[in-house]
Formats: structure tokens, C-alpha cells, sequence
């Protein structure tokens, strides 16, 4: 395990975080200044990260384009009723714009009653005794409400469920996470607490270096990899996740086995991918292989 966190914080140093922030959805929050607007910004841009990376970035665009520069003004002064009239003709996939009003507005009361999302999300941390999974999801339930819309279910999805919910755990972590050019710290909350967002690219690279042995993101996949990097550091265990997601996005570790790409990766030593083509005796040299 030393091994592994010695790699992982080669990858975490020679991660450009500027430039592979700009292509990623976090990028969209870092465009306001005002907490106030960063977290429903956040709230929005994370919802929507689903899907094409590009059709999810203009959807995005779209989004806060309804909302003018002062979104939290608009969401938090406006009913759900004027938040459709903003979002119509607004489509997602799945997602249309009545599905974002009724997130936005229930989003809206809460920082009506609490003064921010962050200090709802710590009243429901209080709550649950500090249980992450029940904090998240009364959050979850808070935004969504008693709502029987499959797509506004699919929108804002239950951490008792099952499912890795990857896009609650990814907003949490922009909003917690201590500020560092990614990550923007504005809840009241330590980073302790935090899950793994779990997308396609973190469960391939977690089961390459032996984090999970599970196949599928569910919420069970994203605590044992959490677990296992919580042994690296366990006041802030998600620090890694930003960089090996982009190492999946950029491609530089593909989905598809390239051993000329693990040569140039600082985590080939540690990877059972790398580890199994050299321990091969059929294995011709990288570059060579036929993959
Ligand atoms: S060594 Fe190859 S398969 Fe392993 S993480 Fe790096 S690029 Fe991906």
C-alpha cells in the first residue's frame, strides 16, 4: 500500500489541475466569485455531468445562461413556476427544464431557511451523526422532494439505493474538499467524510491498482476504494480522486489496454495491467503488442 500512495502523489504532483480543470465541469463554478452563486452553480453543473462531456457542457452553458450572472439571486427570489418559464425549451438526455426548476427551487428554499446549501448539508450531518451516506441523503431528499418523475429521481438519485450516486458525491467533494484551484471548500464540513465520486474511469483505474476488486460503481465500490485510500489519508482521503479521473479522461489511461501509454504512466509499477504484460512470457515488447 506505501507503494501505491507514493505513485499516487507522483500522479497528484504531475497533474496540470489548470488546464484539465478547464475541461471539467468544475470549471463552470470557478467562473463566479460569490459563494452564494458557486454552490448552485455547482449544484447545476454537477446534475448535469452526465452523459457526452461536450453535449453536458453545453447543456450546462444553457442552464446558467437561463439564470443571468447572479444565479442564486434568481434561484432563491423565484418560484418553481418562474423557474420554468426560465428553463423551457431546456432538454438533457433524460433532464428537461421542468425536472432542473423543481431542483432549483426546492435548492432555493434551502437557502432560504439555512443561509447556504453547505449549512443544510451540516444540519443534515448534525442529523444523521455524522453518517455521510444519511447526511448525503437527506440532501438528496431535500432537493428532489416526494416526487414520482423518474427522470427528476434519475436528476438527484438516493444514496440508499445503491448506486454509486457519483454526481452527489462529486458535488460534495467540489463544495468540501479544501480549496486548491479544483476543489472549493465552502461547507462547513471536514473532508473526512467525503466518498469517492465513482465513474467509469476511477472503478477501471481502482480495480487496476487493486483498490476494489468490484466490477460495477455502486455505493459499496465507492466506500471500499474510499476505505483504501483512506489509509493513505485518512483526513482527506478523496485528494487523489481529480487526478485519476482526468488520467482515464485524457485518455492517457484508456479503456482499452495501450502498453504504450502505461509506459509513459507514473502509476505502470503499481498497476496490474503493467504488471501482468511484464510477468507475461507471450508479451512482446510495448508498442509491439497487439492489444
Ligand atoms: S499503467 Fe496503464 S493501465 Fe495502469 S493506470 Fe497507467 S495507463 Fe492505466
Amino acid at each position: 500500500m506505501d507503494r501505491i500512495q507514493e505513485h499516487l502523489d507522483g500522479l497528484l504532483a504531475e497533474c496540470d489541475m489548470e488546464s484539465r480543470r478547464r475541461r471539467d465541469p468544475v470549471d463552470f463554478v470557478h467562473r463566479y466569485r460569490e459563494s452564494r452563486d458557486q454552490e448552485i452553480v455547482g449544484l447545476i453543473s454537477a446534475s448535469l455531468a452526465f452523459g457526452n462531456a461536450v453535449s453536458a457542457g453545453r447543456s450546462i452553458d444553457r442552464a446558467l445562461a437561463a439564470l443571468g450572472p447572479e444565479p442564486s439571486r434568481i434561484v432563491t427570489g423565484s418560484d418553481e413556476a418562474e423557474l420554468r418559464h426560465r428553463f423551457r425549451g431546456f432538454a438533457h438526455r433524460i433532464y428537461r427544464g421542468e425536472h432542473l426548476a423543481a431542483m432549483l427551487a426546492r435548492a432555493g428554499a434551502l437557502v432560504r431557511d439555512h443561509g447556504s446549501i453547505g449549512n443544510a448539508f451540516a444540519a443534515f450531518h448534525d442529523a444523521s451523526d455524522g453518517v455521510f451516506r444519511e447526511s448525503l441523503a437527506r440532501l438528496a431528499d431535500a432537493l428532489r422532494g416526494e416526487t414520482q418523475s423518474r427522470s427528476l429521481r434519475h436528476l438527484i438519485s438516493d444514496p440508499r439505493a445503491g448506486s454509486a450516486c457519483k454526481r452527489l458525491a462529486l458535488y460534495a467533494r467540489w463544495m468540501i474538499r479544501s480549496a486548491d484551484g479544483v476543489d472549493l471548500g465552502l461547507w462547513p464540513i471536514g473532508p473526512s467524510v467525503l466518498l469517492i465520486p465513482v465513474d467509469t474511469h476511477i472503478l477501471r483505474i481502482s480495480r487496476n491498482l487493486g483498490l476494489t476488486n468490484r466490477r460495477t460503481a455502486t455505493w459499496a465500490t465507492a466506500e471500499e476504494i474510499t476505505a483504501a485510500l483512506r489509509e493513505f489519508d485518512s483526513e482527506d482521503p478523496v485528494k487523489y480522486d481529480f487526478a485519476l479521473c482526468h488520467l482515464g479522461v485524457s485518455r492517457d489511461c484508456p479503456s482499452r489496454r495501450d502498453l504504450t501509454k502505461c509506459e509513459q504512466c507514473v502509476l505502470r509499477e503499481v498497476c496490474s495491467v503493467w504488471k501482468t504484460s511484464r510477468a507475461s512470457p507471450s508479451a512482446k515488447e510495448p508498442g509491439q503488442l497487439r492489444l
